[in-house]
């Protein structure tokens, strides 16, 4: 009855709720998790690119390479907007010029190139900037000995870029081949959603993937397979959950436990102490915890 004193609904502070899209759970903004996931039922909200790189590394260990390289559109393509319009509107937006963010850190201590693809910027489509980026990050990996991780996101190829989007899949690839072939080990995290030329490539040639509780996985979309093969598809079709049962993924690992989860795989591609890793990330997470709980009494 006193909501009605509020007027309508436009007048309502906004922002301040988020309702999980899988239980119905309204969430106030400020005591979401930093992970984003849901308290009730452990449904993974998206998570943006900065945040995303905040749960994962070890604090202040990033370097970026290559955030200055610029996708240019030498088709000169157009469908509603032209691409290069739509490119600049999207860098405006973002705030970063490429859908991949890629870079040296440490993770649990242990030195590791990373790629983490972001699906704000048109879809986390990968364009010819986005599979050059990822080839040299592989290259790097492959030249410094380092190990590799790679979080995926995204809807496939981008097709304003024609066939020389589709030629990023065996750039990539190809790198990769040489990167494993001479000793380099590569985790892979695909994360919601991962499809298209992106699961057809880099994403699942890994040595070990990874996968985000309830992410969607897969090449073509469901809708596109079912009229294709005029039948139903089973339940939890192209979820992490079916593919591992399938054998697809390797291991499903809730967000607040990726950090761990990372540093105890990379020990062990690279012949280190994998309980020691762990506890390097146990400890800065404790220590963030109780900074952020402080942080609280004081306000
Ligand atoms: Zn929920």
């Amino acid at each position: 009855m006193a909501w009605t004193r509020f007027g309508k609904k436009k007048d309502m502070p906004g922002g301040l709720w988020e309702k999980c899209e899988s239980c119905g759970t309204m969430i106030f903004r400020k005591d979401f998790p930093k992970a984003r996931i849901c308290p009730e039922c452990g449904h993974h909200f998206s998570l943006d690119l900065m945040s995303r790189l905040k749960l994962t590394v070890d604090e202040g260990s990033f370097e970026e390479y290559w955030a200055e390289m610029e996708t240019i559109d030498r088709l000169g393509f157009a469908d509603r907007i032209p691409y290069s319009e739509k490119i600049e509107r999207t860098v405006k937006k973002t705030g970063r010029k490429e859908a991949v963010l890629t870079g040296t850190c440490r993770i649990g201590g242990i030195e590791t190139a990373i790629g983490i693809m972001d699906f704000s910027f048109l879809g986390g489509s990968m364009g010819v900037v986005v599979g050059e980026k990822i080839a040299r990050l592989v290259d790097m990996a492959h030249d410094k000995k380092l190990p590799l991780v790679i979080f995926c996101a995204s809807g496939g190829a981008r097709m304003h870029e024609g066939a020389l989007s589709l030629m990023q899949m065996a750039k990539t690839c190809a790198s990769l081949e040489r990167y494993q072939k001479n000793g380099g080990f590569y985790v892979s995290v695909l994360t919601n959603p991962t499809t298209g030329g992106v699961t057809a490539s880099f994403a699942t040639v890994a040595d070990v993937i990874l996968a985000e509780p309830g992410a969607l996985i897969g090449f073509a979309g469901p809708r596109v397979i079912k009229t294709t093969l005029k039948q139903d598809l089973p339940k939890g079709f192209q979820r992490a959950e079916f593919l591992i049962e399938k054998g697809q993924v390797d291991r499903i690992v809730p967000r607040d436990a990726m950090r761990k989860e990372l540093a105890r795989l990379l020990a062990y591609g690279v012949r280190r102490d994998p309980l020691a890793a762990m506890a390097l990330v146990a400890g800065e997470e404790s220590k963030a915890k109780a900074g952020a709980e402080a942080g609280e009494g004081d306000a």
